[in-house]
């Protein structure tokens, strides 16, 4: 389930849905980005975690509060954690717990760990703050649009960009909060991209990359997507929208996150 390493990085790819954690080792500290999905992978991401961290310090960061990106968290309820002050103040928690418990019901999956919502002990509040801990140093931005309480996080000096569930080589965007906002978020990808020296960029699903062609061609895809659907909405032609996810490689399993998102726009469009 190693998909990447390097002498900083670990990315573990789960079977489901291609969900990335990323693990950020440096001298002082250890980094674990939402662990996730199958009791033995995170099983996986904790021994080894355990098993590196010698005397260093362990951080957990959650990039938003999908069930899928937290559910990892009782694997590793000793550590620090940080994420959003929305996130912290989320008031669906009882609802994303039980997103994980039918999740694991529904397949009679059993985890050796407590399903609980994240303790969050490093809240970013600010629209953008920079953080240093031991030799890492972190920028955040708030990332709303696919949910409302995401960041994106830039780690140095590893030019790392932690993208959360944007920028997927595999999805189109998901838009569960608000589609304005999401274009803003896309906006400030592009503002990263030009004042970090961006060495790879990590979504939450799908392929990282280290290519700076690649990471433009995401953030205008994901734009021609929300922009098209829009205007497709506006001139009454919402079965033509389909046409835009064929290129996709899963457009049957995904059409449903299309659905909603057409119910969305058309809430926001007052169609
Ligand atoms: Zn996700």
């Amino acid at each position: 389930m190693i998909q990447y390493k390097d002498n900083h990085i670990t990315i573990f790819q789960s079977a489901l849905y291609q969900t990335n954690s990323v693990i950020i080792e440096t001298d002082k500290l250890v980094l674990v980005i939402d662990p996730t999905w199958l009791p033995n992978e995170v099983n996986t991401i904790q021994n080894y975690v355990y098993k590196n961290k010698k005397h260093k310090d362990v951080y957990l960061l959650f990039t938003h509060s999908d069930f899928d990106h937290i559910l990892g968290y009782g694997a590793f309820s000793h550590v620090k954690v940080i994420a959003s002050q929305k996130l912290k103040d989320n008031p669906d928690k009882q609802s994303i717990i039980n997103s994980i418990k039918d999740f694991d019901d529904s397949y009679y999956l059993t985890r050796e760990y407590e399903i609980k919502f994240p303790n969050v002990d490093i809240s970013i509040s600010k629209e953008y703050e920079e953080l240093e801990i031991g030799d890492i140093k972190f920028y955040f931005y708030q990332a709303p649009g696919h949910t409302e309480d995401g960041i994106i996080t830039v780690i140095e000096p590893f030019g790392i960009v932690i993208a959360g569930d944007y920028l997927s080589n595999v999805e189109f965007p998901y838009i569960y909060h608000s589609s304005d906002d999401y274009l803003t978020t896309l906006k400030k990808f592009e503002s990263i991209i030009k004042e970090y020296d961006i060495n790879i960029l990590i979504p939450g699903h799908g392929e990282f990359t280290n290519d700076n062609t690649e990471m433009k061609k995401r953030i205008s895809e994901s734009i021609d997507y929300i922009l098209q659907v829009k205007q497709l909405l506006l001139e009454d032609k919402q079965e033509e929208t389909y046409d835009l996810i064929k290129k996709y490689n899963y457009p049957k399993a995904m059409k449903k996150f299309h659905d909603y998102n057409l119910t969305l726009f058309k809430k926001e469009l007052a169609l």
